[in-house]
């Protein structure tokens, strides 16, 4: 007989560092984590219903939980990021708002205009810094007086972690202020907040605090198929329900998805730590050659920056030696996730280095 209850057992507590798949690094994202048994496991356990007759227990209980870690009154699990992110901008703003956000910032550039496409919200874009960050002059100065002509802001929509960087308590907590003193509401994208609050030691709760509303995701680094809970207060929430219904984001028998989240939190949250300290050994081993700028993040994201000729080289290098990552574009995005392990990461060490050895000599010749 098997023992399957042991396997399962030591493949969810085993440190990243002895797992890992050893013939394939998928850097691209932490989205392309899979399952790990022991979260199918919880699958196949989960206590199911109806969810949109508000029926399933094990949705429940993952809202419950996310909205108590947040600090909020109430959440909504929703099938992703974007939607939670839409469901927010359009609860918080009626038709012809204004929603101001980094233009940078994932609602902004990654979701397919939603906001305005389907909500007949207007983005209004201001400058993000090399740090991810919004300057509170920037937030301000887009606020258009209260005449007939213009657009009314509604809402500030701010982000973290932004590309892997950690934003700071007081600088979110300034422009959540400045956002209050204008009657602006303010909304969090926290899809990599998990992040955030490991890198920072800070709960949930204290980097929630001034928001009116949060969207964490399960399925980045927390290793969940799919799945966010956007969290705010009972009214919020329940406003929000009526738009999640709207989008097509009513699920039925979603405990099964919900058991993932739940799982995550259990079991994956604190593994985030290993992903942080994967991206900073993968960003020192490289830091010492010449012609690769590297852009290490604080949590489990960095930016590759090589000369421009060698940019589909080394990714296509990269590719022939089984390592995925972004790109190629001008700096490619290397992120690191509960199936990378540390053998993983001094794998890539390697590899990068093979090509920058073997390229004088191969110069012209086209590696
Ligand atoms: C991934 C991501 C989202 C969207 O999540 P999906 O589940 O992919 O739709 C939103 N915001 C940020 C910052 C993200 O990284």
């Amino acid at each position: 007989m098997r023992p399957v209850e042991v396997c399962d057992y030591m493949y969810t507590t085993l440190p990243p560092s002895l797992r890992g798949d050893s013939h394939h690094i998928d850097l691209r994202s932490d989205t392309v984590t899979k399952p790990s048994t022991g979260m199918r496991r919880a699958m196949a356990k989960a206590d199911v219903g109806d969810d949109v007759y508000g029926e399933d227990p094990t949705v429940r209980a993952l809202e419950e939980r996310v909205a108590a870690m947040a600090g909020k009154e109430a959440g909504l699990f929703v099938p992703s990021g974007t939607q939670s992110n839409l469901v927010a901008i359009m609860t918080h703003c009626n038709r012809g708002d204004e929603v101001i956000l980094g233009d940078d910032y994932h609602a902004f550039v990654f979701e397919t205009g939603g906001a305005a496409a389907i909500g007949g919200v207007v983005p209004n874009p201001v400058p993000t810094d090399q740090n991810g960050g919004l300057s509170p002059d920037d937030a301000l100065k887009a606020i258009k007086p209260n005449h007939t002509w213009f657009a009314q802001a509604k809402l500030l929509a701010l982000e973290n972690t932004v590309s892997g960087q950690v934003q700071t308590l007081e600088s979110m907590n300034a422009l959540c202020e400045l956002a209050r003193q204008n009657k602006l509401l303010t909304h969090l994208d926290g899809a990599r907040i998990w992040n955030a609050m490991l890198a920072t030691n800070q709960p949930l709760d204290t980097l929630a605090a001034s928001f009116d509303s949060i969207s964490t995701c399960l399925s980045k680094g927390l290793g969940a198929p799919v799945g966010s809970v956007l969290c705010g207060s009972v009214d919020f929430i329940a406003r929000a329900e009526r738009i999640r219904k709207v989008l097509g984001g009513g699920m039925r028998q979603a405990g099964v998805l919900a058991a993932c989240g739940l799982f995550a939190l259990d079991n994956n949250l604190p593994l985030l730590l290993h992903d942080h300290d994967n991206a900073r050994r993968l960003a020192d081993g490289l830091s010492d050659i010449d012609d690769l700028v590297v852009h290490a993040g604080d949590t489990n994201m960095m930016f590759l920056e090589p000369l421009e000729a060698d940019r589909q080289k080394l990714v296509q290098y990269l590719a022939d030696n089984g390592i995925r990552v972004g790109g190629p574009e001008v700096r490619i995005r290397v992120v690191t996730h509960l199936d990378v392990s540390a053998t993983d990461i001094e794998k890539t060490i390697d590899v990068v280095h093979a090509y920058y050895k073997l390229r004088p000599n191969q110069r012209g010749r086209g590696i």
